[in-house]
């Protein structure tokens, strides 16, 4: 057992810290604003794959998000690749993460680290405080040559392919960098966006799934590989990555229909990030 045998009772008590899901079948409502009722949780461990800061009680998710992380995970391990570390999924209910994200409140989208290095046996402390090493420094606008691998493009191309994945967010250098060093097949390229942030984790964002009428989908990403003038806008010629608008823009408003799975008072947490 990789947490030193803690884990299960470890993973039990933080559920019940975090609260705990709306009762009843799958209902996902929402666009980028939003909430789950039925979640299910993510073991904290599984074949591949390691969830970490668990205390925060973000390893809630819709079915298929989570099928497509324990998919990706043993894809991985089956190639050769090291465990993944699994961050933010939602809350047990959705609606916006205390001090964390606004995109992951529905159940459909998860954080994965990009360290492909062997993961050492950790504490159960050392899990909830770990920061995963980045690709890309702060300010730079080029991948770190010493982090990125052929072992990164193949995680990537792994999860671009898992089943009802709409799209996969990564800082612009490393959107970049697959645009200028993949060979062969590119077409998986479409569906790894560039972000800002996002330098040491790829965001994925599943599909709203079947029979959920309430779940809006994003618009659909365009075709192509994405490497060409909509690329090339995040690179100023003053150098760097283009900046974030100021203000981050106004979050839609929580739909009625999330009143009695998280209440009224859900708004964004101050400071809080995209994606
Ligand atoms: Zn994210």
């Amino acid at each position: 057992m990789r947490l030193a045998g803690l884990a299960p009772l470890l993973f039990l008590t933080l559920a019940a810290a975090g609260g705990s899901p709306a009762p009843g079948p799958l209902r996902i409502i929402g666009a980028s604003t939003g909430c789950i009722a039925g979640a299910h949780a993510l073991p904290p461990e599984g074949p591949g794959y390691i969830v970490i800061r668990a205390g925060q009680s973000s390893f809630w998710g819709a079915p298929n998000t989570l099928r497509g992380i324990s998919l990706l995970a043993a894809e991985a391990q089956a190639d050769g690749l090291s465990e993944l570390y699994i961050g933010d999924i939602s809350g047990p209910r959705g609606g916006p993460l205390a001090g964390g994200h606004i995109a992951h409140q529905r159940g459909l989208d998860v954080d994965i680290y990009l360290d492909t290095d062997p993961k050492p046996r950790l504490a159960p402390w050392q899990m909830e405080n770990l920061t995963p090493p980045a690709l890309v420094a702060p300010g730079s606008a080029m991948v770190d040559p010493s982090r990125f691998s052929a072992a990164t493009v193949e995680l990537i191309r792994l999860a671009t392919e898992l089943p009802g994945l709409d799209r996969l967010l990564v800082n612009a250098a490393i959107k970049r960098e697959l645009c200028e060093t993949v060979t062969g097949d590119r077409s998986w390229l479409r569906r790894v966006r560039p972000w800002w942030g996002h330098r040491a984790h790829m965001h994925l964002h599943f599909a709203c799934p079947p029979g959920q009428p309430l779940c809006v989908d994003q618009a659909p990403v365009p075709p192509g590989d994405g490497c060409g003038a909509s690329l090339a806008w995040w690179f100023p010629p003053s150098g760097g990555i283009q900046p974030p608008p100021p203000g981050g823009g106004v979050p839609p408003a929580m739909p009625v229909a999330c009143d009695a799975i998280i209440g009224r008072s859900a708004a964004p947490p101050p400071g809080a990030e995209a994606n």
